[in-house]
């Protein structure tokens, strides 16, 4: 996504209307002013922030999005919607585009990042809140690099800052209940 290949923009195509109606968002509002990725904590990192999202989505170019890493570097740290004059939820436009990268069967761009936020809504459906040793052990599993931050690990285990076992939160059924609801799971 380094670049705009306008050679299969499409901007009547009926996939603008499917990013507004997942996000609830009007990505035709946006103006281009940038002011989005001027306060993007992640925009250095990829391959463009989330003002370049915005046009790609504009001129119809969901795949260039979705194949991207722009979406899953997204920390959904919320600057972008606060700074937005147009007063579009741009966190939530790329949350949206995370679960439609991951309905269409997309390999992740960021398979580290996409694995990670999948152990984590895991955990949280299951208990109710994170358990750090168990989502750091499966992550590390899950991505090949079994003794990564291994050193770092023992330390904080050792100091008491790492749980052996998970903990539940009192009412669990309740956060149950919301992943169900919101469709649960990860993004
Ligand atoms: S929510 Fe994502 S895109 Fe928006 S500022 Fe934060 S990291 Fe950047
Ligand atoms: S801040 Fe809003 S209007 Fe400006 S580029 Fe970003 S999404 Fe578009």
């Amino acid at each position: 996504m380094e670049r705009i290949n306008l050679t299969q923009a499409n901007t009547n195509s009926a996939l603008l209307a499917k990013v507004t109606r997942e996000s609830g968002q009007d990505i035709s509002a946006c103006y281009q002013c940038g002011k989005c990725t001027a306060g993007c904590l992640m925009a250095g990192a990829g391959d463009g922030g989330p003002r370049l999202v915005m046009r790609l989505l504009q001129f119809g170019l969901l795949d260039q999005v979705l194949s991207g890493k722009a979406i899953w570097l997204c920390a959904a740290c919320g600057i972008c919607t606060v700074r937005c004059p147009r007063e579009i939820d741009v966190a939530k436009v790329m949350e949206s585009l995370r679960r439609m990268a991951r309905q269409t069967g997309q390999r992740p761009a960021e398979p580290a990042v996409a694995a990670f936020e999948d152990l984590f809504l895991t955990c949280v459906s299951r208990h109710g809140r994170m358990h750090e040793l168990g989502v750091m052990v499966a992550h590390n599993i899950k991505t090949g690099r079994p003794f990564k931050d291994a050193d770092l690990g023992q330390k904080l285990f050792f100091r008491g800052k790492l749980r052996l076992l998970p903990s539940r939160v009192r009412k669990v059924a309740a956060v149950k209940q919301l992943f169900a609801r919101t469709g649960g799971g990860a993004a």
